[in-house]
């Protein structure tokens, strides 16, 4: 950001934005969201506790034909967004996958070594003959101590100990529930209008880890795109799902359930956005997967069953859609307002960018107050952008126009945008490390670009070319290192 401020001066920036002396909330009443203060405390986004330049809207930036868009879908591995991965994955090799993620990390730094390899990492690559890498002793000593619980998997010992009927914390799909419910205990269900419902969530899901909440019905929507069968990456079998007269979740079989059946009144979806640690994943030199995302990957799925376990506790009941267990996190993650659907695919947050893993949530009975979609210019932004479409190694990243095109069986067509090439994709995250929207400088010169991109396009040819420029993206690994101060868990919980 230094570099930003000794070309083009905060006052030089707001002149040529016709803003000297204004303030920066002069950006947004050039475009007036609220009319007065009872309007804003009303809005979802004083619910969802975004910056006052994200406008709340009816429709999604992402246009969607609700007409194309067909119930009881089948996806057999992968989360996708709107989409998942299907039946016959991955284009390329293991080796050639490699040799591309190779290339890119010399032509970043033409010194980069690869080290030793990942074998054993739970997220890495398995084949012993093209392994990941992750660069630096020190980079891979952080990979490796990120490990335990990645992807919420039990240690071997512990797998093998249960003779293989317990895997990973995902096993519960409805929560550990380490109490009895509220009842046996002598209590009686915490009772509570939908908003509070909403800000005590979201304080018990903030202690535990995660960010903001957003919330939006099981309504017919939701419906149309939630899977009918559905194989999460790290089971052997698909489940299906059904909704049923029925008090509690059932699970056949109880542990690792290949069918589910809902309760007819578990009528929302609550979604929790969960950061990755910024700083450690765009100094990532892996040839894939890397510290920020196996810690991100332990983290936050412990963290989803704390929030379950503390719904249990208030007398509801929960089921997680960890991996896009049921449905697509793009779509409700768009809808819900947690942030808009990017061309990188994945949600893109406004107060985050796309440094979130993961942006998920649960199927509750809980009644919650409903948030809604929201606009602060980023698809506007990535149709002028295209940084991560241009830097991923793999070519994953549609470039060019949205497009409502669905190129595979398990993609859908039912939406306008930029889809992920899940065949192609090897979860790097370079795509993570580059978009411009991850930029957490707090001089608040970032600020007002979001706001600024928020109220016109006009810029965002240039916001991008200065991205680009002053390399605001990816950095050299060794740089981590350097700094004393590195927030707790990686992350500037003040932002
Ligand atoms: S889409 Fe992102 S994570 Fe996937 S290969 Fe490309 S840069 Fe890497
Ligand atoms: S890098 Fe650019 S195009 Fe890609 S998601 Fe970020 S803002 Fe959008």
């Amino acid at each position: 950001m230094s570099q930003f401020h000794s070309i083009v001066s905060r006052r030089d920036f707001m002149k040529g934005l016709g803003l000297v002396g204004a303030g920066v909330g002069a950006a947004g009443a050039a475009n007036p969201v609220f009319h007065d203060i009872d309007e804003i405390a009303s809005s979802s986004s004083s619910l969802q506790h975004n910056p006052w330049w994200v406008k709340d809207v009816d429709q999604p930036t992402t246009p969607i034909d609700w007409d194309v868009l067909k119930p009881g879908r089948v996806a057999y591995v992968g989360t996708g967004m709107f989409g998942g991965m299907g039946p016959d994955v991955l284009k390329y090799s293991r080796a050639e996958t490699q040799k591309l993620m190779i290339n890119y990390l010399k032509s970043e730094d033409p010194n980069w070594q690869p080290g030793a390899n990942l074998l054993g990492v739970k997220s890495a690559s398995t084949d012993p003959e093209y392994p990941d890498f992750a660069g630096d002793i020190k980079d891979n000593a952080l990979a490796t101590g990120s490990a335990l619980l990645t992807a919420g998997v039990f240690p071997m010992e512990v797998i093998m100990a249960t003779g293989g009927k317990y895997f990973s914390l995902t096993d519960h799909p409805e929560g550990w529930r380490e109490v009895p419910y509220i009842t046996q205990r002598g209590g009686t269900k915490w009772q509570g209008s939908p908003e509070e419902a909403l800000k005590v969530v979201r304080a018990a899901a903030r202690f535990y880890g995660f960010d903001d909440v957003q919330a939006i019905p099981v309504d017919e929507k939701f419906l149309k795109v939630m899977w009918g069968t559905k194989q999460m990456i790290i089971s052997n079998a698909p489940t299906t799902f059904e909704f049923g007269d029925v008090d509690d979740f059932v699970c056949t079989p109880a542990v690792n359930p290949t069918n589910i059946t809902i309760p007819n009144k578990c009528k929302w979806y609550l979604n929790f956005t969960c950061r990755q640690p910024g700083e450690v994943t765009r100094h990532a030199q892996s040839t894939t997967q890397n510290a920020a995302q196996t810690y991100s990957y332990a983290n936050w799925i412990k963290t989803f069953k704390h929030v379950q376990d503390f719904l249990w506790g208030l007398g509801y009941i929960s089921l997680d859609n960890i991996h896009g267990r049921f449905i697509p996190t793009g779509f409700t993650g768009t809808m819900c307002g947690a942030g808009e659907l990017s061309r990188w695919s994945g949600i893109l947050t406004p107060k985050y960018g796309n440094m979130t893993r993961v942006v998920h949530g649960v199927l509750t009975d809980l009644p919650l107050a409903e948030t809604s979609p929201v606009d602060f210019g980023a698809r506007k932004f990535c149709e002028t952008c295209g940084i991560c479409a241009d830097s991923c190694p793999q070519g994953a990243i549609q470039q060019g126009e949205a497009t409502w095109d669905a190129r595979y069986a398990w993609e859908n067509s039912g939406y306008l945008g930029w889809r992920n090439d899940l065949t192609l994709c090897n979860h790097c995250p370079v795509c993570q490390g580059v978009c411009p929207f991850n930029a957490f400088d707090k001089s608040g010169i970032h600020e007002i670009i979001k706001s600024t991109i928020s109220t016109t396009s006009l810029f965002n040819g240039f916001f991008r070319s200065m991205d680009k420029t002053f390399h605001y993206g990816r950095k050299p690994a060794a740089e981590w290192w350097d700094d004393p101060n590195q927030p707790v868990w990686g992350m500037d919980t003040t932002v």
